[in-house]
């Protein structure tokens, strides 16, 4: 460690009961309630995450629901929040918690580490929020505030300081759960990546970067992922049923870079200079769907442009309507027709809503 000042847990553990925001899941922190909040707060904003949490619950109160819900169900419920392999997983981990561990959440490090979706940081945020174990947890805001503090950019250490930060309270009789909360309120609320607002800051007496007014400077070498931009044309095929309408929708493979796995609207990726307006690019488009599909379609109009961001990709969605032409011929079975009113049965993913308001408007 670059600097050991004494960490002032007291103060912090004071600013926090004071200062804690009122969240559905610290109410009442039972451990399922715990394990999925972190789970969708993994790489998800506070703000973002509440309401999804609530209804998240109503749809599955305890890990059996969620075990013996369909997927598609889970990944309805998660639709929205991104990152949609963390919904496949809580149910493999519910799956799991039904088989080995009596259908409760694990209390052990261990024994947590090992369910899908689950890392050291998350298992250290289970283990002590939900059963008060003095395990450390760094996440980003807790990684930036110790950081700063102590002027240390080496991740190991990091650790080591979030360790003994927790450790040391436990043994003065203080609560795991409150502690590492309480770092990791500091990170969202005070200790913010930019303008750190330091003159409000429990630790600010200590703390190496505000003594030298370097905190904009901690934590350095972080990993930024770049932010990919794409363009692709969207289809909507609709024709008639017996329920009214129904829509083509496409089982995108596993090995995609986003939506893995889940049904959507097919989709074609676009060149930089494909420019709708043309009608060679339209008669283009459609060429290339109708060999994706094996089947002849003619684009009836253009819709519009979506833009949508999915982790790290930026894609602009072209969207056009289109209709079946010459012989139908049989789909394969990444493709199938769902009725309007079933759609909501799929994982029914952002793209797909802001589609279909296009398409009413
Ligand atoms: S004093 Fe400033 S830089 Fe240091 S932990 Fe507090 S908010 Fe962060």
């Amino acid at each position: 460690m670059s600097r050991s000042p004494t960490f002032p847990a007291t103060d912090l553990h004071g600013w926090y009961v004071q200062a804690k925001r009122d969240l559905p899941w610290r109410r009442d922190p039972k451990p399922y309630k715990v394990w999925i909040s972190e789970i969708m707060l993994q790489q998800t904003q506070v703000g973002n995450v509440i309401a999804y949490f609530l209804n998240f619950l109503r749809k599955f109160p305890s890990v059996s629901n969620l075990a013996d819900a369909p997927e598609s169900e889970v990944l309805s419920a998660w639709s929205g929040l991104g990152y949609y392999s963390r919904g496949r997983n809580l149910k493999k981990a519910a799956q799991v918690m039904m088989s080995e561990h009596s259908g409760k959440v694990p209390e052990t490090f261990k024994e947590l580490i090992k369910l899908p979706g689950i890392g050291p940081y998350t298992a250290g945020a289970i283990a002590s929020i939900a059963f008060e174990q003095p395990l450390p947890i760094l996440d980003g805001n807790v990684k930036r505030v110790l950081s700063r503090f102590y002027l240390e950019t080496d991740e190991k250490k990091l650790w080591s300081a979030a360790e003994s930060v927790v450790r040391s309270w436990h043994q003065r009789k203080g609560k795991p759960s409150e502690i590492n909360q309480a770092l990791m309120e500091l990170g969202a609320l005070i200790c913010s990546p930019r303008a750190p607002k330091c003159s409000q800051c429990p630790l600010r007496k200590r703390c190496g970067a505000k003594d030298n007014s370097a905190a904009e400077f901690y934590p350095v070498g972080d990993r930024k992922l770049t932010t990919s931009k794409q363009s692709h044309a969207l289809l909507l095929l609709e024709r008639q049923c017996a329920a009214g309408q129904e829509f083509l929708l496409e089982q995108r493979s596993g090995s995609e870079p986003w939506l893995k796995g889940m049904w959507q609207f097919p989709i074609i990726p676009l060149a930089p200079k494909e420019n709708f307006k043309l009608a060679r690019c339209r008669g283009n488009v459609a060429k290339r769907f109708s060999s994706k599909l094996g089947q002849r379609i003619q684009v009836k109009r253009y819709l519009g442009k979506i833009n949508h961001q999915i982790t790290r990709y930026k894609l602009d969605l072209q969207v056009i309507r289109a209709e079946l032409i010459g012989r139908q011929a049989s789909l394969s079975s990444v493709y199938r027709w769902v009725p309007e009113l079933e759609l909501q049965q799929f994982a029914y993913s952002s793209i797909l809503k802001k589609t279909l308001a296009l398409a009413k408007n």
